[in-house]
C-alpha cells in the first residue's frame, strides 16, 4: 500500500520536508510552515523527533564517502527534528525551489536557505530531490498511518484539475 506515501493523481504529490535541529533551535518551524501553507501546498504529516543514527544513515546512504559525513551525522542527530510531509502540484521540484541551493552563499533571497541561513553546514531545512527520493524518504521517515488523505475546502480554487 504505497498510496499513503506517493499517488499518481496529478496534484498529490507528496515530498518530505525536514527542519533540522539549527532550525528548531532558531525556531524557524513556524515561519517554514507557513511558507509552505501560504504557497497552496496541503500538510499530510507532522511530527516531531530525535534522529537515530541508523535512520539518519539510511536517509543519507548516498553521501557516507564523502568528507563531512561524520560532521553531517553530529549536526543532525545534535538534537530534535521536525518532519513534515507536504502534498500538492508539483510539490517535490516546488519545495527544492522554495528552500534553494544547499549551499546558503548560492541560495537565492527568498528562498528559507537563502533567508535563514549562511553556511553549507548548518543550512536548516531538507527537501526531497526528485520522485523516487520523496517515496524513499517518506517511507523512511514515516508510518503510513502517521500521513493523512484529507480534503482541503481551497485545492479546487488553488489548482485545476490536470
Ligand atoms: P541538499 O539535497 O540540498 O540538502 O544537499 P545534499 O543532498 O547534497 O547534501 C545533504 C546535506 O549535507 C546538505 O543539506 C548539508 O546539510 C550537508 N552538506 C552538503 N555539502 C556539504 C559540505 O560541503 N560540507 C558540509 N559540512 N555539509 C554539507
Ligand atoms: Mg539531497
Amino acid at each position: 500500500a504505497h498510496t499513503s506515501f506517493s499517488s499518481q493523481a496529478p496534484g498529490k504529490e507528496r515530498t518530505l520536508i525536514v527542519v533540522k535541529p539549527d532550525g528548531v533551535q532558531r525556531r524557524l518551524v513556524g515561519r517554514i510552515i507557513q511558507r509552505f501553507e501560504q504557497r497552496g501546498f496541503k500538510m499530510v504529516g507532522l511530527k516531531m523527533l530525535q534522529v537515530s543514527e541508523d535512520l539518519l544513515s539510511n536517509h543519507y546512504r548516498q553521501l557516507r564517502m564523502k568528507p563531512f559525513y561524520s560532521d553531517l551525522v553530529q549536526y543532525m542527530t545534535s538534537g530534535p527534528v521536525v518532519v513534515m510531509a507536504w502534498e500538492g502540484h508539483q510539490v517535490i521540484q516546488s519545495s527544492r525551489n522554495m528552500v534553494g541551493q544547499t549551499n546558503p552563499a548560492e541560495a537565492q533571497a527568498g528562498t528559507v536557505r537563502g533567508d535563514f541561513s549562511l553556511h553549507v553546514s548548518r543550512n536548516v531545512v531538507h527537501a526531497s530531490d526528485s520522485p523516487e527520493g520523496a517515496l524513499r524518504e517518506l517511507q523512511l521517515w514515516f508510518r503510513g498511518q502517521e500521513l493523512l488523505d484529507w480534503e482541503c475546502i481551497d485545492e479546487s480554487i488553488t489548482c485545476e484539475d490536470d
